[in-house]
């Protein structure tokens, strides 16, 4: 299918952080210093409840991978997923990297790591044809650089701890990643652990009106981790305005595709109508047209009816976009959408300061996808909006640039390389999303023509806003 995919070229700048790596910490590497008896230290990453968070991780990613076959831990050479024969290895690379080796000075486990899994260094299309550890080797691998991991946890030198952090949020990353290449490639549903039925349901119309104001937009000192491009928060003017208190839904986004939407040039922007005409898009990717004017969506591996009231996921920027102008409505600025979720006192959460829990958000893959737009309301932004965090993603009318004084954290490839190129600014996670990973000020970025991302969008009223 031509062109259902972006380019190799553009590949490069598309894969989202979780391709990146950190390479230097200006802070010097080379500081070791265990002090403790290995059973002091057994003991403190039994309690340390970051030693449970690097543990659950790594069942998550086994979860993700291990029921796949040889053949499906290679996959097919596109330009949007990598072979997990690879990306498994290079999250055990990672963590070495970071935690060991960069911040306790340790040498490598692997006489070829840096060459083989350095995805800084290894060129995507590369991947496929690199003499890789074997499967079982890999597992060893991944398991023998945890153990260390662990073993390390809380000894000096304290800026240690950092690193670990940075590895786990790596490692939850990928593990959206892996979840999206399995629906890219269509394997099957991952076996989350279920949760309960989500709270609420149906669709949940209209907007909430938001004042406007000084607004202090991005992370405060007192996060105990951000990454850079979240710092800092700094004041921005944002003009009153009404966001739409749910995700645009399936049922609306049909009738968009039903109305012509996407044989229209005229809802869509030039860049938006050369990707269309170049994919031949004629609905959203995953949506396949049934008998009697139905549609059936494949969720993974099974074709399903399409659920109404869920919101409409795997859309592009440009798709975003396009409904957007047909329904004469627009996306919202990220500064919107943070103050939507965080006002009136900058809340860390949509809901207050208490982290997600299976009442508020649809995340971890809890729900097995996402869940009706109605689901949740103990999740409430005060503004009243809804589903601000989990159950899709939601693409801003951002460009992803830099806060005033950006400086790169050690992981230089994180953000910085990516501001120059168009990507635009996504908010709040999906189902998939690790709740640990998220809060309202976290940024996520991918270029404007990825659908295979696990990204929908609320829309603003356009009467309301920036002028
Ligand atoms: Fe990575």
């Amino acid at each position: 299918m031509k062109a259902r995919w972006p380019s190799s070229r553009s590949i490069l700048r598309q894969r989202s952080a979780v391709m990146r790596l950190p390479r230097r910490d200006p802070g010097g590497a080379g500081q070791t210093s265990a002090t403790r008896t290995v059973g002091e230290s057994m003991l403190a990453a039994v309690s340390d409840p970051l030693a449970a968070e690097l543990r659950d991780a790594r069942a998550r990613t086994l979860l993700l991978v291990q029921d796949l076959d040889e053949g499906q831990w290679m996959g097919p050479r596109l330009p949007i997923v990598n072979p997990l024969l690879w990306e498994v290895g290079h999250l055990g690379w990672f963590q070495e990297f970071w935690t060991l080796r960069h911040a306790r000075g340790r040498p490598p486990l692997l006489p070829d790591g840096d060459a083989l899994y350095d995805s800084a260094k290894v060129a995507h299309d590369t991947r496929w044809d690199l003499p890789l550890l074997t499967r079982p080797a890999v597992l060893a691998y991944l398991e023998r650089v945890l153990g260390a991991a662990l073993e390390t946890l809380g000894t000096a030198p304290e800026r240690a701890a950092y690193f670990h952090r940075l590895a786990l949020f790596h490692e939850d990353m990928h593990d959206e990643a892996f979840t999206y290449t399995r629906q890219t490639l269509g394997y099957p549903a991952p076996a989350f652990p279920a949760g309960r039925p989500a709270p609420g349901g149906g669709p949940l119309p209209g907007d909430v009106e938001v004042p406007g104001g000084r607004f202090l937009l991005g992370a405060t000192h007192d996060e105990p981790f951000v990454f850079d491009n979240e710092k800092w928060a700094h004041p921005v003017e944002v003009a009153p305005f009404r966001i739409a208190r749910a995700p645009v839904t399936n049922e609306q986004f049909a009738a968009f595709v039903e109305d012509g939407g996407y044989r229209q040039e005229r809802h869509w922007s030039a860049a938006g109508w050369r990707w269309r005409a170049e994919t031949g898009a004629k609905h959203p990717a995953y949506w396949h047209p049934a008998a009697g004017g139905r549609w059936l969506v494949r969720h993974f591996a099974e074709l399903s009816p399409l659920g109404a009231h869920q919101p409409v996921i795997h859309v592009c920027w440009f798709e975003a976009d396009a409904y957007c102008r047909w329904a004469e409505r627009r996306l919202p600025t990220e500064a919107e959408w943070e103050l939507a979720a965080a006002t009136p006192h900058k809340r860390r959460f949509p809901w207050g300061d208490d982290p997600p829990d299976e009442e508020r958000a649809n995340l971890d893959g809890r729900a097995g996808g996402p869940v009706e737009v109605g689901c949740h309301p103990a999740g409430d932004s005060a503004a009243g909006c809804r589903q601000m965090l989990g159950n899709v993603w939601e693409w801003t009318a951002s460009d992803f640039q830099p806060y005033p004084g950006f400086v790169a954290d050690p992981y230089k490839e994180y953000s910085l390389p990516w501001f120059a190129t168009l990507h635009k600014v996504l908010r709040g996670g999906c189902w998939a999303t690790r709740g640990r990973l998220l809060r309202n000020t976290w940024r996520n970025f991918y270029p404007p023509d990825r659908r295979d991302v696990l990204a929908g969008f609320r829309t603003c009223s356009p009467d309301t806003g920036p002028a």
